[in-house]
């Protein structure tokens, strides 16, 4: 499954996307949701994916874990590599989608952690069920190991008294437990990587805090890789090694998270990072907002995708020509034509 065509993965690496695109048909035609995606995940380490509702960050990740609706369209010449265990490069294309081998990808090397798990979660099978089967089906085990299993597991994710747990439905759970008991399904394999879809959007912000600190403290025991997908910046900036950001299905901005925070060089991430309200700051100071709002997906401007909201757009440059993507030192990168010399007019 390993593709001649690309040059080998890094040993370190152990997710490469490449210019993967997804749209979907439509009776109103066809919409592309994800344009020429390129990130990759190391060995360990937390990647964060930020941007607005629509940005693509969930169909991106939907992709690799080949849970696309059925009428997603991927563009032809895109790849996702995955290198479970640094010695098998694994192509995860769409004709693998049912295949055996994705299938044991699937839930067991990468777990996936959804938005809502009251939706993700069957309503019908306590939660206990829901684990010991995942267990059963990628361990091969019997019911007695895999019931230990899930029960360990829901300790492990601090559920009070995890062998009454066990028995519980989702209904029966707060917010905060369902979503625990969602962490333990998606650790149940022992993943090398964890995909969270906002696992903390649903939540209230003591209880999110409790879901990031029980991730940070899992993946340091664990040591696996996570992608974490969020709009917002200030749980990016508690959790991630780097970032990721993502405007109208592209990445637009790459880096670590220092040089995004501290040196951020396209337009959209320096708006977004104005936008957040900072302790200290002056009370009379209107937070800067990014005017307008995101383009209809159906109709998506030529030239840069942002150049409609940007306050540094050339008319005749910018709404014609897509930017190129421009690199920075520490592997940072920025998809704007001016990339890296507005950040004093921003201020
Ligand atoms: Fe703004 Fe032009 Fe850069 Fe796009 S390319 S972000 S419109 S300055």
């Amino acid at each position: 499954m390993s593709n001649p065509t690309l040059p080998p993965m890094p040993s370190e690496r152990l997710l490469d996307l490449r210019d993967v695109q997804v749209g979907f048909a439509t009776r109103d035609g066809r919409v592309a949701a994800v344009n020429s995606v390129t990130y990759h995940v190391d060995r360990g380490e937390v990647l964060g994916i930020v941007g607005e509702s629509g940005s693509g960050k969930s169909v991106t990740v939907r992709a690799i874990m080949r849970l696309l609706a059925k009428n997603a369209v991927e563009g032809a010449g895109g790849s996702i590599r995955f290198n479970p265990d640094g010695d098998r490069e694994l192509l995860l294309s769409a004709e693998h989608k049912n295949s055996r081998l994705m299938r044991e990808i699937r839930g067991g090397r990468i777990g996936m952690i959804f938005q809502e798990p009251m939706t993700a979660l069957s309503p019908v099978h306590t939660v206990g069920t829901q684990i010991m089967r995942t267990v059963m089906l990628h361990r091969k085990c019997g019911r007695t190991e895999a019931r230990a299993r899930a029960v360990e597991l829901l300790g492990k994710v601090q559920l009070p008294n995890p062998e009454e747990m066990v028995d519980r439905y989702p209904h029966q759970m707060s917010g905060g437990m369902r979503q625990r008991a969602m962490i333990a399904l998606a650790l149940c394999c022992d993943p090398v990587l964890l995909i969270a879809d906002e696992p903390t959007t649903a939540l209230d912000v003591t209880t999110e805090a409790q879901i990031l600190d029980l991730l940070k403290s899992l993946q340091d025991e664990l040591g696996m890789a996570i992608i974490f997908i969020t709009h917002n910046f200030g749980v990016v900036a508690d959790i991630a090694d780097r970032v990721a950001v993502m405007y109208l299905g592209r990445i637009v901005e790459t880096g670590s998270v220092d040089d995004i925070f501290y040196a951020p060089k396209h337009p959209y991430t320096q708006a977004l990072l104005q936008s957040i309200p900072r302790l200290g700051q002056a009370r009379v100071r209107r937070l800067k907002t990014i005017r307008g709002s995101v383009p209809d997906p159906y109709n998506v401007p030529k030239g840069c995708p942002f150049h409609t909201r940007c306050d540094f757009a050339d008319a005749a440059l910018c709404g014609t020509e897509l930017p190129p993507r421009k690199a920075f030192a520490g592997d940072q990168s920025a998809l704007c034509h001016f990339a890296g010399e507005l950040r004093e007019a921003g201020q």
